[in-house]
């Protein structure tokens, strides 16, 4: 396909996505910016409670690298929510939207996130907030988030109560929330809304994980979804009021992979979309996007539509290519496993970063916070993590691979495989 048979087929797609939702539900400025066949948002959303309005499909920056023309870009095509967080990127992330939305930051709702850690104190993470206000050029942060959250004890921090209370209390953001996409995120989500400690939460859902998904259209008990639960724990903060946006949601990413058989009117990351956003109690998603053509891509969910035949087929096939060896987000079955104590998931979420999103730079930050992460597996003679994955990975070799690749920052990836995909 060239590329302008692609970006015809990309809008085509959007428009058999939208089903005839007229451009009149678009505000003023975008829709005066924006040719009425353009891929753009649909939809806005109330986040949960909160009485902010965002748009259905968010701007997810983990690898925004300086790119200011494409946030602008994603601005005109009308989505309202930008996610970010002081780590990405070296802090690139936050300056490049910062920049970006000099003039115009009263047209949007913006995220960005924190590691609180279970020791910290509130001190330290107001001093992180008002380095990413200045990164960011603005004077508060609509949601804060606790990022990537796998403990309570880090929820249970009195001193992260204290910070938003604080923080709240000063107009530097407006909300705290939670993120996570790890083995323990169901008993997080529970503590935090249990607890009332979150206004908003972001997490890992997609249709590996959704039971419904297996269900429905596999019709397999050999597939037994590994966040079952996570359904209902959204549906208990939704219960709440909580806002709930979803993450990783094309599962992996491996995009390119399906390109061959994306013929039935829309790609598989819109089918992916689709099917989170089928799910009444996520309000919206985010997804890193790199390019103008990845926004139009993605563009072409926006809308209240369920997924269609052709989506669940593309859904399917994806499962079926590539469930051998993507490790689960939000599984720990193999938690135990390993007795050096090898962080496997964590391992292989660095190792995903690296070989399906294709961003070194992320993969290794990500594996530095991992203290020896997969190094005892290149000395490992017993090997007893092997079998231990329900989903048949080859835990050896995939953590092997990565304590080769990952493992400083002078180490080379040149003999690995080239990146097959183009998003997450
Ligand atoms: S390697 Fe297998 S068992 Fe371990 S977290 Fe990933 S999917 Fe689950
Ligand atoms: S190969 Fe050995 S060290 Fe590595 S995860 Fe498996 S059991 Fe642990």
């Amino acid at each position: 396909m060239t590329a302008i048979d692609r970006r015809e087929f990309l809008k085509q797609s959007a428009r058999t996505a939208v089903g005839g939702v007229g451009v009149g539900l678009l505000p003023g400025a975008v829709r005066a910016a924006v040719e009425p066949e353009q891929p753009r948002v649909r939809r806005t959303v109330a986040l949960g409670d909160t009485g902010l309005h965002i748009s259905d499909i968010g701007f997810g920056s983990s690898r925004l690298r300086g790119d200011e023309g494409l946030v602008r870009f994603a601005l005109e095509r009308g989505i309202s929510y930008f996610d970010t967080a002081r780590s990405y990127t070296g802090g690139r992330s936050e300056e490049t939207i910062g920049r970006a939305l000099r003039g115009r930051r009263h047209e949007v709702v913006l995220a960005s996130k924190i590691k609180v850690r279970a020791d910290d104190t509130w001190q330290r993470v107001m001093s992180a907030l008002e380095e990413s206000l200045r990164s960011l050029q603005t004077d508060h942060i609509d949601v804060y988030f606790n990022h990537a959250v796998n403990d309570i004890e880090r929820l249970a921090n009195p001193e992260w109560h204290e910070f938003n209370a604080r923080a709240k209390a000063q107009g530097k953001i407006r909300f705290a929330g939670m993120s996570g996409h790890g083995g323990n995120l169901v008993e997080c989500l529970d503590y935090a809304v249990e607890h009332a400690l979150v206004d908003v939460v972001l997490v890992g859902y997609n249709f590996g994980q959704d039971p419904a998904f297996y269900q429905r259209f596999t019709r397999s008990l050999d597939f037994v979804a590994v966040q079952s639960d996570l359904p209902a724990a959204l549906a208990r903060a939704s219960g709440k009021g909580v806002g709930v946006v979803a993450m990783k949601t094309l599962r992996g990413a491996r995009l390119n992979d399906m390109r061959p058989y994306e013929s039935g009117g829309g790609t598989f990351a819109q089918a992916a979309f689709r099917w989170t956003l089928s799910n009444s109690d996520v309000d919206a998603l985010i997804v890193t996007m790199k390019s103008p053509e990845m926004v139009e891509e993605y563009l072409g969910a926006s809308g209240w539509l369920p997924p269609v035949r052709a989506d669940v087929s593309l859904l399917d096939r994806y499962e079926a290519r590539n469930g051998a060896s993507q490790c689960r987000y939000g599984c720990n079955a193999c938690a135990t496993a390993c007795p050096e104590g090898v962080p496997i998931a964590e391992v292989l979420r660095t190792r995903m970063y690296a070989e399906d999103y294709g961003d070194l730079e992320l993969a290794r930050a990500d594996y530095a916070e991992l203290g020896a992460g997969a190094s005892p597996c290149l000395s490992c003679a017993h090997r007893a993590c092997t079998g231990a994955c329900p989903f048949g990975l080859d835990i050896p070799s995939l953590t092997s691979y990565a304590a080769t690749k990952l493992r400083s920052s002078s180490s080379s990836m040149s003999s690995a495989p080239p990146p097959v995909t183009t998003g997450d």
